[in-house]
């Protein structure tokens, strides 16, 4: 008996500008890049993702795999509809290869859940439905998503179980992948399928409200896991990706079992009493700056403003420069001088230039971009300045945080360059600094 594995990862920001093409699924990087077979297995065997996890535990319990094809792709705008097509085709021609061997048990899709294509606003649920369509109502269907999808009613019709990270930052997703083994494992074991009872939250949560480390995200999945120990409901949380403008944005608590409708609730209700903490008040990029250089003046320890309007983990391109500006204005590289450090700003032709100047040049240079915002006005200006090129890199980098260990990124030719004072992280490609790694290999070297 085998079970079928398939992996498709995309969160689609509609109001990004970048729409996303096959070419991003070829090159991943964000994720592992487009693959199928048995070097999927290899590439993805050992990582970090959710299929990750479920292929080492079934190699662990002795499970065969039938690996179909694994696709990931950095947030952006909508899908093409001829890339997300090319996956789909791909894999349910795999899932008919696989009917057809005659040996199939059951079915895992490693999905994240907030995909919208240019012709449909939930294309993974229609997935879901359709393996179910072709596979019948008896083999187990089990999938795993990420915090921030945004569910769909009929995916989880469709689907045996599905399963939801329950941290953010993402430090639990090879971990999702492994609970999906197991209640997959159940389900073959002969326990029959349970019910499924969800609750639609109705309200949006901001994305940077939703960490899970403390706050309401801390409470709200502190509150999960009692329950889940009492019932073993199996309660999941998807706090949604706001940034979709489609029907089935938003929360959803999803539970399963005697107890799973009384559950959903319960956590529904704990949301819906948190209302008010939800909503963040946020700082514009003058009010951090102040206040980072009054918390300097009082401890060794880094300060760290996160600034969170343009990033590229939920779709955007890490090129605008209202945080240089700011940290311009207050002087705040010649107040610290070299130990400041903006990145990564998403710039390739500074990149290029202060790579083709060398280490130890100063130039003129251009950074950053003007971009038009939701409010039809144009952010902040390039920075046009002198710089002295301090560091550079090129080549792939090893993320080596808690999320994502081990993955392998690729921000194309990467400068550090010092301007005032500060020193500014210039990438080629769009990427998360989700990990330290990311601007030391600007060659920036932490101040000891
Ligand atoms: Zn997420």
């Amino acid at each position: 008996m085998k079970v079928f594995v398939a992996g498709f990862q995309h969160e689609t920001n509609t109001f990004a500008r970048n729409p996303t093409v096959w070419e991003d699924f070829e090159v991943g990087d964000f994720f592992p890049a487009f693959s199928t077979g048995q070097a999927m297995l290899e590439r993805l065997r050992g990582g970090g993702m959710p299929l990750s996890g479920f292929i080492d535990q079934a190699e662990t319990e002795g499970i065969d795999l039938f690996p179909s094809c694994w696709a990931g792709a950095s947030p952006a705008a909508s899908i093409a509809d001829d890339a997300i097509t090319r996956i789909f085709e791909r894999l349910l021609a795999d899932l008919d290869a696989a009917l057809n061997e005659g040996d199939l048990g059951g079915v895992y899709l490693d999905l994240h859940g907030a995909a919208v294509s240019d012709s449909h606003d939930s294309p993974e649920a229609w997935l879901v439905a359709e393996v179910r369509r072709r596979v019948g109502p008896d083999m187990p269907v089990v999938v795993s998503l990420d915090l921030h999808a945004n569910v769909d009613n009929t995916l989880l019709d469709a689907a045996d179980y599905a399963v939801c990270y329950r941290t953010y930052p993402h430090i639990d997703m090879a971990d999702t992948g492994a609970r999906a083994f197991g209640l997959l494992l159940r389900r073959l074991q002969g326990a029959p399928r349970p019910a499924c009872a969800y609750v639609r939250i109705p309200f949006l949560i901001p994305i940077i409200s939703q960490s899970t480390r403390d706050g309401p995200g801390a409470e709200t999945y502190a509150f999960v896991a009692e329950l889940d120990a009492r019932h073993d409901a199996n309660i999941n949380v998807a706090l949604g990706f706001p940034a979709a403008d489609v029907a089935n944005c938003g929360p959803v608590v999803w539970a399963y079992g005697q107890h799973g409708r009384s559950d959903a609730l319960g956590v529904a209700d704990r949301i819906i009493s948190l209302r008010d903490v939800w909503r963040l008040d946020i700082l514009d990029a003058a009010e951090a700056v102040a206040r980072a250089l009054t918390l300097a003046e009082r401890t060794e320890a880094p300060v760290v403003i996160a600034d969170v309007q343009d990033n590229p983990g939920a779709g955007s391109d890490s090129n605008t420069t209202g945080m240089l500006h700011a940290l311009l204005r207050a002087e705040a590289g010649i107040l610290w001088p070299g130990r400041v450090i903006l990145g990564l700003l998403n710039d390739p032709a500074a990149a290029k230039a202060a790579t083709v100047a060398g280490i130890g040049a100063t130039l003129d240079l251009w950074m950053g971009a003007s971009i038009a915002t939701w409010t039809g006005a144009a952010s902040e200006p390039p920075v046009k300045c002198k710089v002295t090129v301090r560091a550079l890199h090129h080549g792939p980098i090893r993320l080596d945080g808690p999320m994502m260990r081990g993955a392998i990124v690729n921000p194309g030719a990467m400068a550090c360059v010092e301007v005032e004072g500060i020193l500014v992280c210039l990438s080629s490609a769009k990427r998360n600094c989700s990990t330290e790694a990311s601007t030391r290999r600007s060659g920036w070297t932490a101040p000891s």
